[in-house]
């Protein structure tokens, strides 16, 4: 029975008339691409080209690690330069292929397009999804046709589109339900077919009264799908919440979205979906939000994965004030940046450039015992003791409090009037918490065959892949 909304969190200015009502511009790239191997959850891809091969748009540059992994695809057609570790939104260095942009953009040539999945075997589907390298495209990087095999299929009773764009300044959702609705409701019949038992539902806040009438008018004859108009509010778009917004259903971190009968996808990777099962094109392109008072133009890029984030701010007209902060991603959730020289990923939504006005410059105090941390939580927690037990690394009291439970929304820092920084240390805690039990439950590696650091990484986030404990907003 669908709620429409969630106990707890906040409203912040959503920001989002700076860029909201442009339409969606191409950008093409001025200068090399870099595309990082771990652009995804699990096992890194292997590069399958050498430095100094010639190679053309849409052609697989890196295949998947294993089967919780996902290929690279070129974005442009040139030369490959090098393969080298380069500096992602992290702060990570990451092994990453280097391509020189011979700026004609010649492609390969797909096959024919299909104008409906009816006849097409679930396997086929699945593995055309697998093939295209599609991957959770709103943070989490979750390979999608990992999402799309559940142990038991028959189970799964709802396909959730999260269309709830909550995070503030963001619309790059928004642009794409009112421009290419239709992608979105192919995508998600594609994703039915797998599903005999379930329904679709495109949840949308109802901050988006435009797109709520536009796709409810694209599926008025289609009985498998319906538009539910979800209540405005921050972390509306966080999977636990949207889950319990549209079903009723709740879960915790020790759940997968599919012990609910649930699989959630965001609108970009329905649309990546899309592409891979009608058009059998690999993932390529993305659409990223420019904006905050800083940038001169704010508005959404379709942009190529690879391309350097400094060529999207010069597209967005450059900065009109020296901006105070940089983030990737949204302001809530997002990383803030050292510097612009990153490129662009399949999990980068958004770009943000905050002037000294956007950024609250207070310094945290001590807390009032207001409690309006406790009321903005949607994990019903109390962020205000568990930041003072993460301070303390007290573990048994932060575990004892369900600690684990926060999503790392964010939402207790923004309320805190003591300006607190709640979030960051319950999310640091529960990152070293999370890698106990990883060690704890992974067999003792054989003296002679003793992993390498970098193995040993990627082993880790394989195993966070699997448990898909990991989650992020916007799946
Ligand atoms: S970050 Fe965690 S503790 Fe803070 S409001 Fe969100 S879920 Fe609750
Ligand atoms: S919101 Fe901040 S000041 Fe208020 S109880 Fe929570 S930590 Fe303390």
């Amino acid at each position: 029975m669908p709620k429409l909304t969630f106990v707890g969190g906040i409203h912040p200015y959503d920001g989002k008339d700076l860029s909201k009502d442009k339409p969606i511009k191409a950008v093409l790239p001025k200068g090399e691409l870099v595309y990082p191997v771990s652009q995804h959850i699990g096992a890194p891809a292997k590069p399958i080209v050498a430095k100094g091969d010639h190679v053309i748009t849409g052609q697989k540059i890196a295949e998947a690690g294993g089967f919780v992994s996902a290929p690279i695809y070129a974005t442009v057609s040139g030369t490959v330069k090098s393969i080298e570790p380069r500096r992602v939104v992290t702060g990570d260095m990451v092994n990453s292929i280097i391509i020189e942009n011979d700026g004609k953009y010649d492609e390969v040539e797909y096959p024919a397009k299909i104008e409906s999945v009816e006849g097409l075997d679930k396997k086929e589907i699945i593995r055309r999804v697998q093939e295209a390298g599609v991957v959770g495209m709103g943070g989490a990087g979750f390979p999608t046709h990992v999402k799309l095999s559940p142990k038991e299929p028959d189970k799964i009773e709802f396909c959730i589109a999260n269309c709830a764009e909550c995070e503030p300044y963001l619309t790059s959702d928004y642009r794409r339900m009112l421009e290419e609705p239709e992608k979105l409701v192919l995508g998600m019949k594609a994703m039915l077919a797998l599903f005999d038992n379930a329904k679709g539902i495109l949840a949308v806040e109802d901050n988006k009264p435009d797109c709520i009438q536009k796709l409810s008018d694209l599926v008025k004859d289609e009985p498998r799908i319906e538009v539910y108009a979800l209540k405005t509010k921050y972390p509306q778009g966080a999977e636990r919440q949207i889950i319990y917004a549209c079903t009723g259903r709740a879960i915790n971190s020790k759940m997968l979205p599919a012990d609910a009968g649930c699989i959630v996808d965001n609108v970009d990777t329905i649309v990546a979906i899309y592409q891979a099962v009608y058009e059998q094109k690999p993932l390529m392109h993305r659409i990223v939000t420019v904006t905050g008072d800083a940038i001169a133009d704010p508005r959404n890029f379709i942009v190529r994965i690879g391309t350097n984030y400094g060529e999207l701010i010069e597209e967005a007209g450059g900065f009109k004030e020296q901006p105070e902060k940089i983030v990737s991603g949204g302001p809530m959730m997002g990383f803030a940046l050292f510097g612009t020289d990153v490129p662009t990923t399949k999990t980068a939504s958004a770009l943000l450039c905050f002037t000294k006005d956007e950024v609250s410059m207070m310094a945290p105090s001590a807390c009032i015992n207001c409690g309006r941390c406790i009321d903005a939580c949607p994990s019903r927690l109390v962020p205000r003791r568990l930041s003072v037990y993460s301070e303390k690394f007290d573990e048994e009291r932060f575990l004892a409090e369900n600690g684990m439970e926060c999503v790392e929304c964010g939402s207790c820092s923004f309320v805190c009037p003591a300006k607190r920084q709640l979030a960051q240390v319950i999310k640091s805690m529960r990152k070293i918490q999370l890698a106990k039990a990883r060690a704890k439950a992974a067999p003792p590696p054989k003296k002679e065959e003793a992993p390498k650091a970098e193995e040993k990484k990627e082993a880790v986030k394989t195993e966070e892949a699997k448990e898909g404990k990991e989650e992020k907003k916007d799946e």
